[in-house]
């Protein structure tokens, strides 16, 4: 029995087991180190900390959150509803669709590539929840939300709304741009529902949103051969 630990024992300390065991401990404390360094930060900066580690920014094009999380926390505002079934920029192509999957999870919402500068109009009336930086990742980002739902449009260069202000349906509220988490010029738009996790990304070509009385498709609001060429269809 001696004889076996000690055959094994110079397996793993001699020659090529000792450089693996050696390999491996450095790997461990690596890992263990990485997530010291993650568990001490504050929220959110903790989901972005560990977004990159799993992901490897900046393949991202946009902020990445844990399914069913948002930063921005519902108010229960519920006023005059009103929609607009209008891409959210002129001139607009599709650039990524909603539920493309991701490394770490899947995209919350859809991309339209769009000159910087474009304005950005809001799809549903409510009232503004944020219009500012957004530390994850969104760059400058608006949040309208009405009876339950949130409509994110971010990445923008500017904002033209304040916390507070209600807004109507097509009313200008920011304009297009490259901040935050972006890999180029477009605007991310992202509709939320109010839900027992707290908040939870929807494809919005089927969604209804408050005062929406006809589906709106989103995809085909664009030229046929950019919503195509990207392979949204395969989600819908
Ligand atoms: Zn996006």
């Amino acid at each position: 029995m001696k004889g076996i630990l000690k055959g094994m024992a110079a397996v793993v300390f001699g020659g090529m087991g000792c450089f693996i065991t050696i390999v491996f401990v450095v790997v461990l404390a690596v890992v263990f180190a990485a997530a010291a360094v993650g568990n001490a930060l504050p929220q959110p900066l903790q989901s972005m900390y560990f977004a990159w580690l799993l992901t490897g920014v900046p393949n991202q094009s946009d902020a990445v959150l844990p399914v069913g999380s948002s930063h921005i926390p519902f108010t229960g505002y519920d006023g005059p509803t009103g929609f607009v079934c209008a891409v959210p920029a002129q001139g607009a192509t599709l650039t990524d669709c909603f539920g493309t999957p991701r490394v770490w999870g899947y995209h919350h919402g859809l991309d339209y590539g769009v000159p910087e500068g474009t304005p950005v109009t809001a799809p549903m009336s409510g009232i503004v929840t944020y219009a500012a930086f957004s530390p994850i990742g969104y760059g400058n980002l608006v949040v309208i939300e009405n009876h339950g739902y949130q409509v994110l449009l971010a990445h923008n260069e500017s904002v033209a709304v304040h916390v507070g202000q209600v807004v109507v349906a097509g009313q200008v509220i920011a304009y297009s741009g490259n901040t935050g988490n972006s890999t180029g010029p477009h605007l991310h738009f992202e509709v939320r529902r109010a839900s027992e996790k707290g908040s939870e990304a929807m494809d919005p070509a089927t969604v209804f949103l408050p005062g929406q009385t006809e589906a709106c498709n989103w995809y085909h609001l664009v030229p046929a051969n950019e919503y195509e060429t990207k392979g949204c269809e395969r989600f819908h």
